[in-house]
């Protein structure tokens, strides 16, 4: 038998993509391989996604709040509609509880997916319910739809585009790490409080809270913007470039020092002496859009402080480089915190 380990997460499913047929009904656009599966609903293109959180290797109750984890479960889902230039319209919610939750629990981690229904404008419509012998699982499908002509993929992104990032990055990671050291402070003596300072409130918000950038396709739409490629970065930058370069067969090359990094994440690497450019190439969680433009329609998003130039895109899909300040060039590897199979 192989180690599932040997595979890791996208060696796995690159292997179930494989031993998969083709899809048989003309309506299936796009099946596994991008942020949602695509499928041709006449005048428009429908899209679905979904996303699985497990208690123990996705979050941990001690610190996060079960209406945030209803909210986040949604918005992860969310955003891989967004990914696709696309807009939410349905989600359907299956919960595994163990027989430790009350009642009153279920009620709270519901509050907090209705909050992220109306949030998004998102209608819940099912899902299944069932007990677990595990701790809590929690699984969202999403169904949004997209104009045929504003549909972005991955694989689609040409040399020279320019590579965009919306937001900042590193921050979640970063949350994580301040809610891991307050909980190990807690652990040893139960009597302590939490001390997480109110400056730090944007990292745990961006931790426990996070939002899909269903704003930005609103955005781009107003702009005239369509996107070359885009994909969400909820493993990390360095993961998701690699995968859109993978997929669109180029290179790229990004700068270190134009990563949009947040003054709180520069505060909070410098404490735990982690380097704020890894926890933005590699912390994941940031659950910000990475996309591609036409060179000639960068000038019409250099005004929106929210979007950021990192880089560009190359011919050669062997080189995919960090270009440090210092004048150095390194290859870009995924490895990430935690970046094994079944993350
Ligand atoms: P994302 O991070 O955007 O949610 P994933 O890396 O989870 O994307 O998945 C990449 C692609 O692989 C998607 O098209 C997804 O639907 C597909 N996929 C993931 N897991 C499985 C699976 N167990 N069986 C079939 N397809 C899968
Ligand atoms: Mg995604």
């Amino acid at each position: 038998m192989t180690d599932l380990n040997t595979l890791g997460e996208f060696g796995l499913i690159e292997r179930i993509r494989q031993a998969t047929p083709a899809p048989t009904h003309p309506e299936t656009v796009r099946g596994i391989g991008d942020d949602a599966a695509v499928f041709d609903w006449g005048d428009e293109y429908g899209l679905l996604a979904t996303d699985m959180m497990v208690e123990g290797v996705h979050f941990d109750l001690t610190y996060m709040p079960l209406k945030h984890l209803g909210y986040k479960v949604v918005a992860i889902n969310v955003s891989d509609i967004a990914a696709m230039n696309g807009l939410p319209l349905q989600i359907t919610v299956n919960i595994g509880l163990s027989s430790r939750f009350p009642v009153e629990a279920v009620d709270e981690l519901y509050e907090g997916i209705r909050a992220a229904c109306e949030a998004y404008n998102v209608d819940l419509v099912g899902g299944d319910t069932s007990s677990s012998r595990s701790g809590l699982i929690l699984s969202v499908s999403v169904l949004g739809k997209v104009a045929k002509d504003l549909i972005t993929y991955r694989h689609t992104a040409q040399p020279n585009d320019v590579l965009c990032v919306t937001g900042d990055l590193g921050s979640a990671y970063l949350g994580l790490q301040l809610l891991e050291r307050e909980k190990q402070v807690f652990l040893a003596d139960p009597n302590m409080q939490p001390s997480i300072s109110e400056e730090r409130s944007y990292l745990l918000q961006r931790q426990l809270r996070p939002d899909a950038r269903t704003d930005i396709v609103h955005e781009l739409r107003d702009l005239g913007i369509r996107p070359t490629a885009m994909i969400d970065i909820s493993d990390g930058l360095a993961s998701e470039l690699l995968h859109l370069c993978r997929q669109s067969g180029t290179g790229a090359v990004i700068f270190d020092e134009n990563l949009p990094i947040d003054d709180q994440t520069h505060l909070a690497a410098e404490e735990f002496k982690i380097s704020p450019v890894t926890a933005a190439l590699n912390g994941g969680e940031d659950y910000e859009l990475l996309f591609t433009v036409r060179p000639q329609e960068f000038d019409k998003l250099s005004t929106n402080a929210r979007i950021t130039a990192i880089g560009y895109l190359t011919a050669d899909p062997a080189q995919v480089i960090l270009a440090t300040k210092a004048g150095q060039q390194t290859p870009i590897r995924a490895q990430g915190w935690g970046n094994n199979a079944a993350q």
